[in-house]
């Protein structure tokens, strides 16, 4: 029962994080206006704003101008409830359970806006970084690995991205990618870092891989490592200390 009451909770948040996409990098504000239609502008009642099932019940289209609304909100909605389920699976009711629930919330909006603009918010990494880091002194990682975490993913990166441009001339990998690796390490500590480059790194080049033989892509092409890195520190973050103390044992 407790599952499907964060499932639940997340459903809500998802609604919320929905918003937080799509206004962020349109520099909206997140708490003002009400929700609207993104076609015609009209407000939203309250039953048209129940997450999931207003889309189910609206056949995905505006009541007002009859436009379709994006798929993206519900499956949103439903990911953020399968983030919460699985949070509150691995840690239950304990303080680090609201810690990584807001990580995971934060991934998921930076998963969405890497994918549809190329970009990583400051007003989430930034944040990140600093609530990561402040959190560590209390709880895990602790606040050694939150800091070598944070200096080691945001200085990597840096430096991969300050060799790129140098050797080709163009930006490769943006600083928003830094600053996100560098929120991770706060957040997760520098194994778990370590392991969701690693992770995001494999799942980029075969998404890349892949893209290539369908056509869909060439070498020009660009992936968002933001998208990459997200999707692998969801799962990392509930599952990383064990799979770090798995690897460690052999070395023991
Ligand atoms: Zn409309």
């Amino acid at each position: 029962m407790p599952h499907a009451i964060a499932a639940l909770f997340g459903l809500v948040i998802g609604s919320f994080l929905n918003v937080c996409i799509y206004r962020l990098p349109r520099d909206l504000s997140i708490v003002w206006p009400a929700s609207r239609c993104t076609t015609c502008g009209r407000e939203l009642s309250w039953y048209e704003n129940i997450p999931v099932f207003s889309y189910a019940a609206l056949r995905g289209r505006c009541r007002g101008c009859g436009q379709r609304i994006s798929a993206m909100y519900p499956v949103i909605e439903l990911l953020t409830a399968a983030v919460f389920a699985a949070t509150y699976a691995a840690f239950g009711l304990s303080w680090l359970l609201p810690v990584r629930l807001l990580f995971g919330s934060a991934m998921i909006v930076l998963l969405v806006i890497d994918l549809q603009h190329q970009i990583l918010p400051n007003e989430i990494t930034l944040p990140g970084i600093a609530i990561g880091l402040a959190v560590s002194l209390v709880e895990p990682p602790g606040w050694r690995d939150a800091i070598v975490g944070a200096l080691l993913g945001g200085g990597l990166l840096w430096l991969v991205a300050w060799g790129y441009e140098r050797w080709r001339g163009v930006e490769g990998l943006g600083f928003g990618d830094v600053k996100m690796l560098a929120m991770i390490g706060a957040f997760l500590g520098w194994k778990s870092m370590l392991l969701t480059l690693v992770v995001a790194s494999v799942l980029g080049s075969l998404t890349a891989g892949v893209l290539l033989v369908a056509r869909r892509a060439d070498w020009q092409s660009k992936l968002p490592l933001g998208t990459f890195l997200a999707i692998a520190a969801i799962p990392v973050s509930l599952y990383g200390e064990t799979v770090v103390e798995w690897y460690a044992s052999f070395y023991r």
